[in-house]
This record gives C-alpha cells, sequence and structure tokens, in this order.
C-alpha cells in the first residue's frame, strides 16, 4: 500500500516559478483544481490556487511535505480551462505562476478572506397570497407588502434604509415561511434601453458577415482577421456576427482598447441587443463592482462581456466567440508585472476551446498581417465606407525652411481658416501633453531636468509646473534661473496647451477644445469635452493621441498632424509601424459623413520613403514594405525575441546584473539565440534608477524558450545584490 499522501500544485503570490506542493487527506477533503486554498508559507498563513494534483508527492523527501490548511471555497472559483491558460501563459512568458494566477483573479478573490458577497432578497413567486397570514405580524407585513413594489432584487442596504434597524428578523420569519429568497448575486439588470433601428448592410458587410459566418462554422478554426479601414463598419460586422452565437445561448467576449475612450461602441452593443444582459469591464470599477461582474460572467449571467486587456482572464464557460476590436494597440500588451498580450492570450484562448476569434483593425498588427498573409489566418478585408463618405485625401507639407507659429506653419493656419469659414471642424494632433517640453534659460543654456530621470521635464502653463512626464515628479516653475540667477527663461517646442492658447489667440471666435490626459482626468471630463464638439459645428479640437481613437466627428474635415518625425527617425523597430498606424487612425477621424476630409501632416522629411509609401499605396503596401525589411533582419514576426531589462540605483550594477545573466546563458549553450547587449536603454535614467537591456533573439521560439527556462531555473545562482530588479519580456513591443 501507499502510504504517501497524494499532494495538490499550490501556486501563491510569491515570485517563484513553480507551484509549491502541500498534502491532503483524500479521505475528508477533495480539493478541487481551481479552488482556492489556505496554506502555510514560512510559518505564515497566505492563500494559493490549486493548480493541479498527483497521487504522490514529487519532493525528494515527502516528509517535508506540509498539509494544506483548509478549503476556502465550495467550488472552484476558476475552471479547468482558465487555470490550463493561466499555467501555459506562466510557461509561455516565463513569470512566476502566482504573479500570473493573482493578475488574472479579481482583487478581492486574491485576498485571504472569505468571499463576503452582499446578499440581495426578493420575493419567491407563489400562487397564495399569504397577507391574511401575516396580518398578526405587522413588520413581516410591511416587509412583504414593500418588497412587493420593489419587484426584484433588493439589497441589503436598500433593505436597512426603509427597514430600519432590526429587519434581519423579520426577514428571517419571512424566509422561514417560505415567502422570500435570497442570493449573492442577481442576474444582470437588463437595462431598459430603445432598440437602435438595425442598419442595412451594404452589399460588401453582408458578403463578409457571410463568408465569416460560414469560416466559423467549419470544425477546425482560425482567427479572422478583418481588416477594415476606419468607418468601413467593422462594428457593424461584430454584431452581426454575434447574432446566431447569442441566440444559441452562449457568450461573447468583447475586448476594446480602453473603454473610456470608447463610449459610442459600447452603446452600439447596448442598442443593438437591447435584450441581452451586458457587462463591461474596466478600470473605473470599484473592487466589489468588477467582482460582481467577473461573478456574474462565471455564472453565466450575462452573456456580452465587453472589456480591456485583463478581460481576456474572465470566466466564460459557454463561450461562443471572441473579439478582438483594435487589435493592433499597444494597451493589449500589459508592459510591467506579468508582460502578456491580452490579443495573443485571447487567441490562445480561443484555440484551447475551438472557438471563433476575429481580430478587427483598419491598422493590423505587422504580426497578424503577416498570420493571415502566411495562410494561419482567415482574411476578410473592409474598403469601403457605407454610404457617401469617402476616404480623406492626406497631402504631406515640407516644414523644412519655413518658419512656424508655435508648431504651425502658415499654410496650415490659412487652411485652419478656411475650414471655419465653411463652419467645419479642425483638429489638431499632437502627441505630447503640457504647454512645451522644455524650459531653458536664455543666459546660460540650464534646462529643467528631471532629477530622477535622464529626461527634460515638461513645462505645464496652467498648474505652472514644470512635470516630469516619465516618473510624474512636479516642481513649481523657477522664476530665475536657478543656475545663473538669470530672469529670462524660454520655452521651446510644443505641446497641446501651447497651441490652445495660439489657436486662441489666432482664432478668439471659435471655441478650442482639448482634449488630453490633463484635461479629461475629472471624472466626466472626457464626456463633456465630446459633448462640446458635439454641441459645436465649428470648433478646433487640439489633443493628442487620445483622439485617435475610435470617436465619430461628422462635422470634422480637416486634420493636421504635427511632429510626426520623431517616430520617423526613432532607431526603434516599432515606431514605424506604430507610426503608420496612428496617422491612418487619426486621418480616418476626419470626413466620415458626407464632407470629404482632409489631412495635412507637417513634416522635415516630406521625401521619407516610408512616408510617401504609406501615402501613396496605403497601409498594406506599407506594412508589406516594413515586413520584409523585418525578414532580412529575423526580427518579428520572423525571429522571436524577448528582453531582458534590469534597473539599480547605481549604472554599472544595472549592467553588471545583465553580464552575469548573459555569462550564464553561455554557459549553458545559447544554441542559435543571438545576445544583443548588454546596452544602457534609450531612457537610461528612470525614477532613480538605471536602465539596462540584454536583447535575445533567434530565429527558433523553441530555442529561445529553452534559454529562458534554463534562466528562470536557475536565478538562485546568480546571486544579484538586492538593489538590482529584472525582469522578463517575451515579445516585447517596446525596446526603449
Ligand atoms: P469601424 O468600426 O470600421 O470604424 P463603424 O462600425 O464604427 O466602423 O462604422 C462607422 C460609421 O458608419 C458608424 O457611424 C456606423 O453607424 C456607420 N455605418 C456602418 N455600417 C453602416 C451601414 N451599413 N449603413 C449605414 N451606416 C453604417
Ligand atoms: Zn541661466
Ligand atoms: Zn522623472
Amino acid at each position: 500500500m501507499n502510504s504517501l499522501p497524494p499532494v495538490i500544485h499550490v501556486a501563491v503570490h510569491r515570485p517563484f516559478y513553480s507551484t509549491l506542493d502541500y498534502s491532503y487527506d483524500p479521505k475528508s477533503d477533495e480539493i478541487p483544481t481551481g479552488s482556492r486554498v489556505e496554506v502555510k508559507l514560512a510559518g505564515r498563513s497566505t492563500v494559493g490556487l490549486v493548480m493541479g494534483h498527483s497521487p504522490t508527492p514529487t519532493l525528494a523527501d515527502p516528509k517535508k511535505l506540509k498539509p494544506m490548511t483548509k478549503l476556502m471555497d465550495s467550488e472552484p472559483i476558476l475552471d479547468a480551462h482558465l487555470v490550463e491558460l493561466l499555467t501555459w501563459s506562466a510557461q509561455y512568458y516565463h513569470e512566476p505562476i502566482g504573479e500570473v494566477v493573482f493578475t488574472a483573479l479579481p482583487v478581492l478573490l486574491r485576498q485571504q478572506r472569505p468571499l463576503n458577497l452582499p446578499i440581495w432578497w426578493q420575493l419567491k413567486p407563489t400562487e397564495q397570497n399569504p397577507t391574511a397570514d401575516l396580518q398578526r405580524a405587522k413588520r413581516q407585513l410591511a416587509l412583504y407588502e414593500w418588497l412587493k413594489t420593489q419587484g426584484g432584487y433588493v439589497s441589503e442596504e436598500a433593505i436597512a434604509a426603509w427597514a430600519g434597524t432590526g429587519w434581519r428578523v423579520v426577514m428571517r420569519h419571512l424566509v422561514e415561511k417560505g415567502l422570500v429568497e435570497s442570493t449573492t448575486l442577481p442576474p444582470a439588470q437588463i437595462e431598459h434601453i430603445a432598440a437602435a433601428p438595425h442598419l442595412t448592410l451594404t452589399d460588401q458587410q453582408l458578403d463578409t458577415v457571410g463568408h465569416i459566418q460560414q469560416t466559423i462554422e467549419h470544425p477546425v478554426l482560425k482567427p479572422i482577421l478583418l481588416h477594415g479601414i476606419t468607418g468601413s463598419g467593422k462594428t457593424e460586422v461584430y454584431l452581426r456576427v454575434m447574432a446566431p452565437i447569442l441566440a444559441q445561448g452562449k457568450q461573447v467576449l468583447v475586448l476594446v482598447p480602453e473603454i473610456s475612450l470608447t463610449p459610442q461602441l459600447l452603446n452600439r452593443f447596448r442598442t443593438h441587443y437591447p435584450h441581452e444582459r451586458m457587462v463591461c469591464l474596466h478600470s473605473a470599477l470599484t473592487d466589489q463592482e468588477r467582482l460582481q461582474s467577473w461573478l456574474q460572467a462565471r455564472q453565466q449571467q450575462v452573456r456580452i462581456i465587453i472589456g480591456t486587456r485583463s478581460a481576456v482572464f474572465t470566466p466564460c464557460p459557454d463561450l461562443g466567440l471572441i473579439v478582438i476590436d483594435e487589435e493592433h494597440d499597444l494597451s493589449f500588451k500589459q508592459q510591467e508585472g506579468f508582460r502578456y498580450h491580452g490579443r495573443d492570450l485571447a487567441i490562445k484562448r480561443a484555440q484551447m476551446l475551438n472557438v471563433p476569434i476575429i481580430l478587427g483593425s483598419a491598422t493590423p498588427s505587422l504580426e497578424t498581417l503577416h498570420n493571415a498573409t502566411s495562410g494561419r489566418f482567415h482574411y476578410f478585408h473592409l474598403a469601403q465606407r457605407p454610404g457617401t463618405a469617402k476616404p480623406p485625401s492626406v497631402q504631406l507639407q515640407s516644414t523644412r525652411g519655413q518658419s512656424l507659429r508655435s508648431g504651425l506653419s502658415a499654410l496650415t493656419l490659412t487652411e485652419i481658416k478656411q475650414t471655419l469659414a465653411r463652419h467645419e471642424q479642425v483638429m489638431l494632433f499632437i502627441n505630447r501633453r503640457g504647454f512645451a517640453p522644455v524650459l531653458k534659460c536664455s543666459a546660460c543654456g540650464w534646462s529643467g531636468q528631471c532629477e530622477y530621470c535622464s529626461a527634460n521635464m515638461t513645462y505645464h502653463s496652467r498648474q505652472g509646473k514644470l512635470i516630469c512626464h516619465h516618473c510624474s515628479v512636479e516642481k513649481f516653475v523657477p522664476e530665475q534661473c536657478p543656475h545663473c540667477g538669470h530672469h529670462h527663461l524660454l520655452t521651446q517646442g510644443q505641446g497641446t496647451e501651447r497651441l490652445e492658447l495660439v489657436l486662441g489667440q489666432t482664432f478668439p471666435q471659435t471655441p478650442i477644445i482639448r482634449i488630453d490626459r490633463d484635461s479629461t482626468s475629472r471624472k466626466g471630463a472626457l464626456a463633456e469635452r465630446l459633448q462640446q464638439v458635439h454641441d459645436n459645428p465649428t470648433a478646433i479640437l487640439v489633443g493628442t493621441q487620445m483622439l485617435a481613437k475610435g470617436h465619430d466627428f461628422p462635422n470634422l474635415t480637416l486634420v493636421v498632424v504635427l511632429e510626426a518625425d520623431a517616430a520617423l527617425m526613432s532607431s526603434e523597430y516599432h515606431a514605424r509601424e506604430r507610426l503608420g498606424q496612428l496617422l491612418v487612425q487619426v486621418a480616418g477621424r476626419a470626413g466620415r459623413a458626407d464632407k470629404l476630409g482632409r489631412v495635412i501632416i507637417q513634416t522635415n522629411h516630406p521625401e521619407n520613403p516610408a512616408l510617401l509609401t504609406l501615402l501613396e499605396h496605403g497601409y498594406t503596401i506599407f506594412a508589406k514594405q516594413l515586413l520584409d525589411e523585418r525578414k532580412r533582419w529575423h526580427y518579428p514576426p520572423f525571429g522571436y525575441q524577448a528582453l531582458i531589462r534590469a534597473n539599480a540605483p547605481e549604472l554599472n550594477e544595472a549592467l553588471e546584473a545583465l553580464d552575469k545573466i548573459a555569462e550564464h546563458l553561455q554557459l549553458l549553450g545559447l544554441g542559435g539565440v543571438i545576445l544583443l547587449g548588454p546596452t544602457t536603454a534609450m531612457l537610461e535614467k528612470r525614477a532613480g534608477r538605471y536602465r539596462t537591456q540584454l536583447l535575445l533573439q533567434s530565429t527558433q521560439r523553441k530555442a529561445l524558450h529553452k534559454l529562458l527556462n534554463y534562466l528562470t531555473q536557475t536565478t538562485k545562482q546568480l546571486k544579484f545584490p538586492a538593489s538590482v530588479r529584472w525582469s522578463i519580456d517575451v515579445d516585447p513591443l517596446d525596446l526603449t
């Protein structure tokens, strides 16, 4: 007989790359995978998630095996599929398993306390009328009658507010009489929204919907790329493809870049499916609300789940479709901690479950385009806008040798004037908030550097402050030069605040609406600004990246892009892909209705081949050229990369750490992986820490992963000083 106890493999919230084993007593406990357990770790009690079982201990010395303390959940909180997805993610991203699991769980489930869900109450449906029986219990009768008026579930707070203290006793009597029932989770309310009349699909949309429906009936599925120019009606296609899936009672998971930026999108889902229960998982939810939505998805009480990156981990027991809107968007990639890509994990999830997945974009990422051309993904193209809406005309305007007024050329100013005279809107796009990126002394050349970063601080005139955009440190603007005492400080370059000011002076009759992170930080401020845009047919919008996404501005006919050159000249190989995407997206804001849109890109490099290709031949050819270039260098998607980053208070510590890692890897043998570095990062110092990086690249994914595995299994041998922090970023998208 085997006397060794069976074990559970438990993920704890610590930086361990593998799960920990604990024993349990199979006679008294059944510990399902996906449940939370309490375990002892270094003498302290902590929460863990059961990732699997073994009939016998895997430890060399089973006597060291500790028993788990207690099962926390009466049923598993994660199903087998999610446990498998998380296990896979930890291996793929070389991330400690606990970090992965605890990133995926709602905050309230990460804590060591039982799930304290608020309770909701409602009358049980019943034939008999109990009021006669309750005549002698006045409080019970009153509560009963009140619940009747409420119709549906009522929260504890609402009951307490109406009935005052002591209501629980009264309620208990009603429960005992079988009149009232309670639940910890009321079904999501269906909001009463008027259905929008369904649009008549264009032939192209109809075709696409038909083709997508055919492909998703196929037993072997491939991801679907829906490449549709801005305004071609991709959202309309998602909505139609969803219909039969919802009709089968299945769930649809929709991932979007940033919900606060896409109120219009949400609204279209709501009004198209006013009778479907829907939740929205976004960063503005409280922990309680998030948990509630998460549980509703898990109990299948909601069927449309719309969320940002982390919503990819939402339990959906009957998932029928995943949609990733704006699949190219960088916000799907988490840039710290567990550095996963929400789109890629969604693709993996769809593949594991064999459910269809649609990736939509006007500017697909190079990886996705490559997957489509190589046949790994289906490809559908929407090349036209419905109705009379025409794509805008785009022109490059050379600023070389021109004298600019706060970054604006004379020609641009004339175009703005003419557009306003036609009572139309203008948008100026500049990717920098604040007034100016540099504040300088005209006498000695001093400039406002951040103490903690190797970067200038940005001058914000409204607040009268210098703010570092890398570490957020602020200080008041000095009245005189801190170096020589000179009284004349100058600004250099421009940001949104300066453009707002200058345009206000130039066009005093026109509302100037600035939309950036500063002007919209207050809750509701973005909605107000968008309303202003809506209310003022003649207006100038000044904004950052925030303006590039998703908004419909029917009266906007001129878009001006300022300072695109930095990205054009960047040595980061992703920069040009992103610039191309941004330009196409920004241009897509112009001329959405029946008016023709125009786009002006001011640049010092009007003969730049990449820009010219983009303008003359469009995004697809532009992307193909970039892909050819990447192929030559074996860059992704033709090769595989991982970036190891280190940081420390001293530069040499951060460099030495990576030297050590490089040596360590060389000892094993690189097996076809190239090491580039260690080097200092482009932003050498940030928030007081020096940053270095080591890039690993290979044409063999396996070789790269083998090396990273070895590294994570043997990190203890490296003995880094405590001041050094380091991390692994698989498929990095930001090499700065
Ligand atoms: P995309 O997601 O591709 O940018 P949308 O789905 O947001 O495009 O559609 C752009 C605009 O065109 C929206 O205002 C939408 O209501 C409208 N639209 C889409 N399809 C049709 C159609 N078949 N008929 C009329 N208007 C449409
Ligand atoms: Zn000075
Ligand atoms: Zn700083």
